[in-house]
Formats: structure tokens, C-alpha cells, sequence
């Protein structure tokens, strides 16, 4: 495994099923290896980014992890859509100090008008703009 990781510190782009051993290591290797590659390409900088909830708890999906699942018993502050002036205020503000921004929201998916809304937030700011959905 060791070779496996000297590679890819070396700059090899490895197929999925060397990708798939990672697996097998111990977790405090895994994080090790993780260090070692991290120190080759990004040495000690850091991102720094900055998000908005923008709809947040009552989720209807049941992911074991979140606070946001209405499954999961927590003290999350639960509201619908942020309206639009506070989502543009807080992203111009973060644009401005920070660089990144990004706009979160729980559930699986938005709907029509959460879209419109989020497009009208991200008018002014689209010389910034990167959308990501996942
Ligand atoms: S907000 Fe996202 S991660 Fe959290 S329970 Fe809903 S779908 Fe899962």
C-alpha cells in the first residue's frame, strides 16, 4: 500500500480499483496517506469559504447523519426559505470579505418557487457565480 501512496504523491493518476484498496487501510493510515498527499499538493494553505442555510430542518429524508432529518430528534433551528434580501445580504457580504460562498438548504431537492427565489438572490452576483447541485 505504501507504493500505492508514494505514486500518488509522485503524481499518478490512479484507476478505480487502486482507489478501491484506500479501503482497506486502517483508518489512522488512511488519514496518514491523506497528510502525505495533502503536503505534496496544497502544503498548509486552506480554502476558506462560507455558506448560508437557506431552508433548514424538516427534511423528509431519513440520513442517519444530518441534523436537518425530521427522523432525528435535535435542537436544530428548523424555518422555511430565507427571504431574498437576507440571503443577497449575507452572500454579498461573504463575497466581499471571504470570496467563496455557497447557499445550502435541506431536503433532496427545491422546488419551483425555492428556485426562482435562489435565482433572484444570485442576479447580482452571478460575475462570482459557480453553481454546484448535488
Ligand atoms: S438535509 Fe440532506 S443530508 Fe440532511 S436528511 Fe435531508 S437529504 Fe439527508
Amino acid at each position: 500500500m505504501e507504493s500505492l501512496i508514494l505514486d500518488i504523491v509522485n503524481g499518478k493518476q490512479i484507476n478505480k480499483n487502486e482507489a478501491l484498496k484506500l479501503f482497506d487501510l486502517e483508518i489512522e493510515d488512511l488519514c496518514l496517506a491523506a497528510s502525505k498527499i495533502r503536503k505534496q499538493y496544497k502544503i498548509n494553505k486552506v480554502k476558506v469559504c462560507s455558506i448560508i442555510n437557506a431552508k433548514s430542518g424538516q427534511c423528509s429524508e431519513d440520513c442517519k447523519f444530518c441534523t436537518q432529518s425530521s427522523f432525528n430528534k435535535t435542537d436544530v433551528k428548523v424555518y422555511p426559505s430565507l427571504d431574498t434580501e437576507k440571503i443577497k445580504d449575507v452572500s454579498e457580504k461573504a463575497l466581499e470579505n471571504v470570496g467563496c460562498f455557497g447557499i445550502v438548504s435541506s431536503g433532496n431537492s427545491l422546488n419551483d418557487n425555492e428556485i426562482d427565489k435562489l435565482c433572484e438572490c444570485l442576479n447580482n452576483t452571478r460575475n462570482h457565480l459557480i453553481l454546484e447541485y448535488q
